[in-house]
């Protein structure tokens, strides 16, 4: 059997185990067994990593557990707005998003972008004409705005009033690597960025090199975490310079990637990358990442805490949902 692997991430956040309450941390589970097949399952059928990683991340952002398309965090002004980033590492081509509203799947009008567009980086509503005029699903704020969201956004209002801090709430990115088949690799990121952002605020998710990376040759990276870090480290970028000039194994490129600049960059950060055999490695500073891995012929596996074992297997009772 031909190698192929799908990893994913659902995004890497400072949290404890006291913080985090049990029906959320199944549903993250359950999310990313759900997102974890739906990639699997192309790469499986002789899909291309391209389409895998898309698959995966359609999944997640139609899951309100997690912080892309549908369940988003909110702006100051108690809007979503998206991001989104894809990046074919056999072509170099790349498609990607910034402050979108009312595309359902952010990830696919950015393979759109790839596929058909001159260009490399939509944002706005120039992108939103794009994805309209490329016939992609739109949907209203009823659909992306959920009453979770609505109420951190409403305690942050409180504490902006009351000048208190209010516990963080749950957000993050999703993102995913994969090889194929044919050994192509792409690299896939999507979020709806921080909570409480200033409106037109664009992270790291669309920063090519900053939050998502690919080539072939090398590794995918997909990150998590404080956009503006992330951004100014051109940490994805790092991840691929430090294998290929560095010689570092994925993994040791990974861990210093989460290190690079830190003490100038401070902010949680989280990494995941793929290399051309289909490893994955993922690095946090944050002691919690959602997280996942599939490759051929093996057992998937979600995690969640940092010591969880990368070899947990998923409930099979999980996957056949
Ligand atoms: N990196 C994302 C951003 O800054 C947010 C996250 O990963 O939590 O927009």
């Amino acid at each position: 059997m031909k190698k192929f692997a799908i990893a994913i991430h659902g995004g890497a956040e400072t949290v404890k185990p006291s913080e985090l309450d049990k029906k959320k941390e199944e549903a993250y589970r359950q999310g990313l067994a759900d997102a974890l097949k739906e990639g699997y399952d192309v790469l499986e059928k002789g899909g291309s990593a391209l389409d895998a990683v898309e698959a995966a991340v359609n999944s997640m952002e139609r899951n309100p557990a997690f912080n892309a398309g549908r369940g988003a965090s909110l702006t100051q002004r108690g809007e979503t707005e998206f991001d989104a980033a894809i990046m074919d590492g056999n072509t170099l081509r790349v498609g990607a998003v910034g402050s979108v509203r009312y595309v359902q799947h952010p990830i696919s009008l950015a393979k759109v972008i790839l596929q058909k567009c001159k260009h490399c980086l939509l944002v706005g509503t120039g992108a939103e004409e794009f994805a309209l005029a490329n016939n992609l699903p739109l949907k209203g704020p009823e659909y992306f705005v959920t009453t979770e969201k609505k109420e951190a956004w409403l305690d942050k209002q409180l504490e902006r009033a009351e000048k208190k801090r209010m516990p963080g709430s749950m957000t993050d990115t999703v993102g995913a690597v994969a090889l194929d088949i044919n050994g192509n690799l792409a690299a896939a990121t999507s979020t709806g960025g921080l909570t409480d952002q200033m409106k037109g605020r664009v992270g790291d998710t669309p920063i090519i090199g900053g939050g998502t990376f690919a080539t072939n040759e090398v590794c995918a990276v997909s990150c998590t975490g404080e956009g503006e870090s992330i951004m100014r480290g051109a940490l994805a970028h790092e991840v691929y310079a430090m294998m290929k000039y560095a010689g570092n194994s994925l993994q040791a490129a990974t861990d210093k990637a989460i290190e690079l600049h830190a003490d100038k960059l401070q902010g949680d950060r989280g990494i995941l990358s793929m290399d051309a055999a289909g490893r994955a490695a993922f690095g946090f500073n944050t002691g919690f990442m959602k997280r996942g891995y599939w490759a051929a012929d093996e057992e998937p596996f979600v995690a969640l805490w940092e010591s969880e074992k990368l070899k947990k297997p998923v409930k099979q009772k999980e996957m056949e949902k």
